[in-house]
């Protein structure tokens, strides 16, 4: 019998693993069967590509089974298998690379995450949290020599020649006192199902069943051998293998979710980067959508092997409603989760997975009227926020996102604005802040809609931040020349107004000049100005706000959310020359009555854009008595 010492690093990772994975030890079940998975894929391999191991017959299958009273728990596999100097070297060394990084790491990190870095590979090492005594009996494919190689995990370990029938490996852990309750077939069988359902080769499970006679007493057990894993992968399977009912299936299983999904995109990458993605789309949002602690809906496997369903960084925020996997070929199964963050495979992998998204939800609103107006009712929201999230793919966002407006029921999109406006008009309007109906009944739209110029409707709360930050719109795959970028404008703000002709004639602000004069005066500080008006036609006053003010509305919303820093917004008020209310104020002389009229014309304005008055009782007097 030879003796090893272990490599240092071996020492320091099994005493880390113990003292920081404790409250995941049952991963030390994925861990083997990832091992044992991989020596299945190995030989498969070989069987095909290597004439010296052609002659292999081979039936690729895992073998778990357990012995309560003695305390085992054992993993076999007709893989590839080992030699002593496999052995020696893969258990009794850390070959891989990075390995020590982790270590640091993980050392650093051990005490505040340690519930994390369970969610990574450890390897084969970490069966020591369950055992005090761990046996590998291996035969390397196409040798007839079979080696014991036994630890307990502390300093070294030995290796002896042992029988083995035929290739492969049988992983033979001595239970220590918390690795007793792995003992039991139906924790074996939770977390196969949790964390190796999908591994491609079977796991059969051999347990003992009681018998009972027909009067109910025990007569006996007979021993059951009984595959425990689906080993379905849906996602690697060829698309053209499978149907709706099979995608949906898999769906209400991985999403919990008891209705079939809205709809599914299964994607093969191949080529410099290998991986799988299905991803789905709920038919509603999940109902954490819109907490900032929302559970991730996609899992990362590797090769199959589930790695984490806890990691927000494999999708942006702004798609956090999609659920469903990314099976990677390039990713090693032992990432820790810092690095996955920065891991250049995944990010592409992210990028190419938005990418393909976008596209299909592109294609869902070309193509499926009934589908597309369920996913925008549903997503919309979450939608925008990817406009200010999300720079690289704001065009694509852009040509998805859907507002309401003044000249279409229902939703309309900014390629369709585009496409209903007039010759001559410039920019795309819209109108933000309050509900729905407030905004369609504003003053501010009348000479709009004398025009007939089409104002987008935004009444998500949202709307006032996203929008802005946009700024343009340009029309994809315009013509060379055609002049097809335009300005998204608030007409809730100075500075709207342009198109909507010349400023009254001169003799018009001649005539006014006074009236406006009176009112500033009388409304001080209250405004940042009085103009007249270009916009109104049947009101005789109206607010905006200076181009680069938040608006009232918006003022309103963060106060409501507890902001208490907001600066005080005053309104530009604008008043419409042609008014009786304004024209009937051109000979007053009566400071009080002038005083009434500028507060009601002011005030008034306010209440229609839905800002709640400072002083209502103050506009309640003032309008009582212009009454009498
Ligand atoms: P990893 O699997 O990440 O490389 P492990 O510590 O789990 O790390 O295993 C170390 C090495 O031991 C593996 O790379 C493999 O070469 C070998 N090994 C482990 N289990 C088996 C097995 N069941 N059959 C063949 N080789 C194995």
């Amino acid at each position: 019998m030879a003796q090893h010492q272990f490599q240092t690093e071996v020492s320091r990772l099994l005493h880390l693993i113990i003292h920081s994975l404790y409250s995941n030890r049952e991963i030390f079940l994925r861990e083997l069967v990832s091992n044992a998975s991989d020596a299945l894929d190995k030989l498969k391999y070989l069987t095909v590509a290597d004439d010296a191991y052609k002659s292999i017959s081979f039936d690729p299958r895992i073998d778990i089974a357990f012995n309560k009273e003695g305390k085992t728990l054992t993993v076999t596999d007709n893989g590839i298998g080992m030699n002593e100097a496999d052995l020696a070297d893969s258990l009794g060394t850390i070959a891989r690379s990075g390995t020590r990084n982790f270590l640091d790491k993980l050392a650093e990190d051990a005490k505040k995450n340690s519930s994390l870095i369970g969610q990574f590979g450890v390897g084969f090492y970490s069966a020591f949290m369950v055992a005090d005594k761990i046996e590998v009996i291996s035969r390397k494919a196409g040798e007839d020599a079979a080696w014991k190689w036994t630890s307990d995990g502390k300093d070294g370990f030995d290796i002896e020649s042992a029988q083995r029938d035929s290739q492969g490996s049988t992983v033979i852990l001595h239970l220590n006192e918390e690795g007793t309750e792995y003992a039991n077939r139906w924790s074996i069988e939770d977390i196969i199902k949790r964390y190796s359902n999908h591994v491609a080769f079977p796991i059969f499970l051999t347990y003992d069943e009681k018998e009972y006679d027909n009067k109910g007493k025990e007569k006996g057990s007979k021993t059951k051998t009984e595959r425990i894993n689906s080993g379905t992968a849906l996602w690697r399977r060829p698309k053209s293998e499978l149907n709706e009912e099979d995608y949906n299936g898999f769906y209400k299983q991985m999403g919990h979710d008891t209705e079939d999904p809205l709809f599914y995109v299964h994607t093969k990458a191949e080529g410099t980067l290998e991986y799988s993605t299905l991803f789905y789309i709920p038919k509603k949002a999940p109902f954490d959508t819109y907490n900032v602690d929302y559970k991730p809906g996609v899992k990362l496997y590797v090769k199959r092997v589930f790695i984490t369903d806890d990691d927000k960084e494999l999708m942006p925020t702004w798609l956090r409603f999609v659920r469903g996997i990314i099976d990677s070929e390039d990713l090693p199964l032992n990432v820790s989760r810092e690095i996955l963050q920065q891991n250049k495979v995944l990010i592409n992998i992210k990028n190419g997975s938005v990418k393909k998204l976008l596209g299909e939800f592109k294609t869902l609103s070309d193509n499926n009227k009934e589908k597309w107006e369920t996913f925008i009712t549903q997503y919309n929201r979450p939608l925008k926020e990817g406009l200010y999230q999300d720079f690289a793919n704001r065009e694509a966002i852009l040509e998805l996102v859907r507002f309401k407006s003044t000249a279409a029921e229902g939703w309309t999109s900014l390629a369709d604005y585009v496409s209903r406006m007039k010759p001559d008009q410039k920019h795309i309007y819209y109108i933000t802040g309050g509900d729905e109906k407030n905004l369609r009944a504003s003053p501010l739209l009348e000479a709009y809609t004398a025009k007939g110029i089409e104002v987008l409707i935004m009444d998500d709360e949202i709307d006032d931040i996203v929008i802005p930050s946009v700024g343009r719109y340009k029309k994809p795959g315009a013509a060379e020349g055609e002049s097809q970028e335009f300005e998204l404008k608030a007409v809730n703000r100075a500075g709207a107004d342009e198109e909507l002709g010349e400023a009254k004639d001169k003799a018009a602000e001649k005539e006014n000049k006074p009236v406006i004069e009176k009112i500033k005066k009388a409304l001080g500080d209250r405004v940042k100005d009085v103009k007249l008006s270009r916009r109104l036609h049947d009101s005789p006053s109206c607010i905006v706000t200076d181009e680069n003010d938040p608006t009232m509305q918006m003022a309103q919303m963060l106060k409501a959310m507890g902001q208490t820093e907001i600066p005080d917004i005053k309104p530009i008020l604008e008043l419409n020359g042609d008014h009786p209310i304004v024209a009937g104020l051109r000979d007053v002389q009566d400071e009080e009555r002038i005083a009434d009229v500028a507060a009601v014309l002011l005030d008034q304005a306010l209440l229609v854009e839905g800002v709640k008055l400072k002083n209502p009782a103050d506009f309640v007097k003032r309008l009582n008595r212009l009454l009498s």
